[in-house]
């Protein structure tokens, strides 16, 4: 079957059916050749509905819940976005369809190269990928429109709160190393305003204000 044809299929069966409305995001999805980011040997489960091993124990999450997360996040084409967690760089790619700039930070050197270089074959110009530990931002490119965590925290570490711009939207999965719930928080002037959304399962964030290694 034809690459456009499985995405299209993905687009139907595993993000409208289940309730993604937000057009951008399903374009998006329709757009990014998800078989890229996946690992040589895995190209075959690239447009499944499940979590894929990436290496180094680190996984690309289910594309329902990268959807879930960017639809909670409503990015604006002239948004600046920050992505902590550029695992396969799979999101990062979506965030690069979705938002003006894009800033991703991966713990991993290995991980973060890999997709630097896969970003940068497929010609995304507008992502910046660095080696680090994401659960304190990125001081020098804040605030941000937008904060999407892939991994999950035990709870919501307060410099990515701190980093966002006025009505800013940070979303990530918080709780336990088992479960969390997807958490956004949308930030008016000092306040910030706090939602509880479905649950959900990601590898731990590890940093400063996350798990301890
Ligand atoms: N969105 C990614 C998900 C990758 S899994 C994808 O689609 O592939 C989550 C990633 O977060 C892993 O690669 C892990 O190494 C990374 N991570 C965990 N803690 C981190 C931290 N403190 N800073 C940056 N990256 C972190």
């Amino acid at each position: 079957m034809r690459l456009e044809k499985k995405r299209e299929i993905m687009v139907l069966r595993q993000l409208m059916l289940r309730g993604i409305t937000d057009e951008r995001v399903l374009k998006a999805f329709r757009s990014v050749p998800r078989d890229r980011f996946i690992p040589q040997g895995r190209d075959i489960d690239a447009y499944q509905d499940h979590p894929i091993p990436i290496g180094l124990g680190q996984t690309t999450s289910q594309p329902y819940i990268i959807a879930r997360m960017l639809e909670l996040a409503t990015i604006h084409a002239a948004d600046r976005v920050l992505e902590v967690g550029t695992g396969s760089g799979y999101q990062t790619a979506l965030l690069a369809e979705l938002a003006s700039q894009v800033f991703s930070i991966e713990r991993f050197a290995e991980l973060a190269s890999r997709a630097e270089a896969i970003l940068g074959e497929i010609g995304y110009n507008n992502v910046h990928v660095t080696v680090g530990d994401g659960s304190c931002g990125w001081e020098e490119w804040a605030p941000f429109d937008a904060v999407v965590v892939s991994a999950a925290a035990p709870w919501v570490p307060p410099p990515l709160k701190e980093q966002l711009a006025a009505d800013g939207r940070l979303v990530l999965p918080v709780g336990g190393t088992f479960m969390q719930n997807l958490v956004r928080i949308v930030r008016h002037e000092s306040e910030f305003r706090e939602e509880l959304h479905e649950g959900c399962t990601f590898v731990p964030l590890v940093g400063e204000h996350g798990h301890a290694r």
